[in-house]
């Protein structure tokens, strides 16, 4: 099954918000093995809508469409379908009282104007939407050519698309896969991405099932291996033997992570299995940081704390860091990162305390410290692991390398931790 991702939005365009809705949408696909041959872009014009359905219905099997579905005028998705099929709008009285129910909820009158989201293309299936009040559909049938074309129509807030496609449309559209793609993801630190890719080439190019796709990240490289087969089982199998070299050719520079888990998810984790509790202080990353370990639920049993001291002032009073240390070094320093880390871990009480200082520029640079020069430091049971780090790159790309980097060299020595308890 040939399938196509048709997102509609002016603002996607615009580029006022990224198509977060189009790769969500692929990566679910690619689980059950419907390959995804487009992604497009429309606007909310009728016209423009139109000749993009009728492309899409014309080169896949599967369109799967996000956003249009709410009560405004732009919001026009469902007709314009309709239109394509030549189907009537019925009204569907369960989708009514849904949107009532959500309304009340929320002790909200309900617009005039949303009757239209009750409105359905005739013969469609009804998904029920627990997030919102506007219930998505899917239509199954077949075009004037005899083909049969599977449109789903999914509204367009993130929140609300995820739990439908999972929970209803994958289910739905399983039925017409017999194939299930399993992947698994080796994380590979401190080689670039050519040299990294170049130690396993020859596997790459003589690969087709499992398939070896190589992404760079900021201060990784990761390498998928995806298989598919008939049964999960038998992809497991594909790719046992392709992940083994892989890991044997990578040696201590890889590590292997469940398919969507980033190093952030392996530091949360390890520190969860070993109840080892953290506090972080930073500088010029800001609490991306502490942002990125938030971001995995039932971190609050060991995650304690979080500065972000940006002043030489605010570094001496919250981390007790030294004037005379920044005096001497600054605070862009291994002595500086070295305090910041005892610091923080001691003033929260926790077992780890985790650092990070640099020059993130454009400005702020000196013949010795350029911009991209960071410390990152890790302070736990007694003994300091410091890290410099130099990296080239805008604002943003530095800020996010050295969070990278702080949480890879958490692993590094969390995943030292275990094997030395072993
Ligand atoms: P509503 O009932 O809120 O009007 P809708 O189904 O009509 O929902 P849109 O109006 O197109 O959807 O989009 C609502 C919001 O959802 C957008 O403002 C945007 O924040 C988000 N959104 C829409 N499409 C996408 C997308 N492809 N990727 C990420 N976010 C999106």
């Amino acid at each position: 099954m040939r399938a196509e991702i048709l997102c509609v939005g002016t603002e996607l365009l615009h580029g006022d918000i990224v198509n977060t809705n189009a790769a969500f949408i692929s990566k679910q696909l690619a689980k059950i093995g419907i390959d995804v041959h487009y992604q497009s872009v429309v606007g909310d014009n009728p016209d423009r809508m139109k000749e993009a359905y009728r492309i899409a219905l014309n080169r896949a099997d599967v369109i799967i469409s996000t956003g249009g579905l709410g009560p405004t005028r732009d919001d026009i998705t469902k007709e314009v379908v309709a239109e394509f099929f030549e189907l009537p709008m019925v009204y569907d009285e369960e989708s009514y009282k849904h949107m009532v129910e959500r309304y009340t909820k929320f002790q909200r009158k309900v617009p005039e104007n949303n009757l239209r989201q009750a409105y359905f293309p005739q013969g469609s299936k009804i998904l029920t939407n627990v997030l919102g009040t506007a219930n998505a559909c899917i239509l199954d049938r077949s075009d004037k050519r005899g083909n049969q074309k599977i449109v789903v129509l999914l509204p367009g807030p993130p929140f609300e698309m995820k739990p439908l496609l999972e929970k209803q449309v994958v289910p739905y559209l399983s039925g017409y896969s017999d194939q299930t793609v399993v992947a698994c993801k080796i994380v590979v630190t401190e080689l670039g991405e050519s040299r990294a890719e170049e130690m396993v080439l020859d596997l790459i190019e003589s690969q087709t099932n499992p398939t070896i796709a190589t992404y760079a990240g900021k201060g990784e490289v990761l390498f998928r291996i995806t298989a598919k087969a008939r049964t999960k089982e038998k992809a497991l199998e594909l790719i046992d033997p392709v992940k083994q070299e892989l890991l044997k050719r990578f040696g201590g520079n890889a590590t292997l992570v469940s398919n969507d888990a980033g190093v952030e998810e392996i530091v949360a984790q390890l520190l969860l299995d070993k109840g080892i509790t953290l506090a972080t202080a930073e500088s010029c990353t800001g609490g991306l940081l502490a942002g990125k370990l938030i971001n995995f639920p039932g971190i609050s049993k060991v995650y304690k704390e979080g500065f972000v001291t940006y002043t030489d002032e605010s570094k001496e009073k919250r981390l007790g860091v030294s004037s005379r240390t920044l005096e001497n070094f600054g605070a862009v320093s291994k002595e500086t990162a070295k305090e910041m880390a005892k610091g923080v871990c001691e003033t929260a009480g926790a077992d780890m305390g985790v650092s990070v200082t640099g020059i993130a520029g454009p400005s702020g640079a000196t013949a010795q410290k350029p911009v991209g020069l960071i410390y990152i430091c890790i302070f736990y049971k007694g003994e300091y692991t410091l890290k410099e780090l130099n990296r080239d790159g805008d604002r943003q790309t530095i800020r996010e390398r050295a969070v990278n980097t702080a949480l890879d060299e958490m692993r590094k020595l969390l995943l030292k931790t275990v094997r030395e308890e072993r």
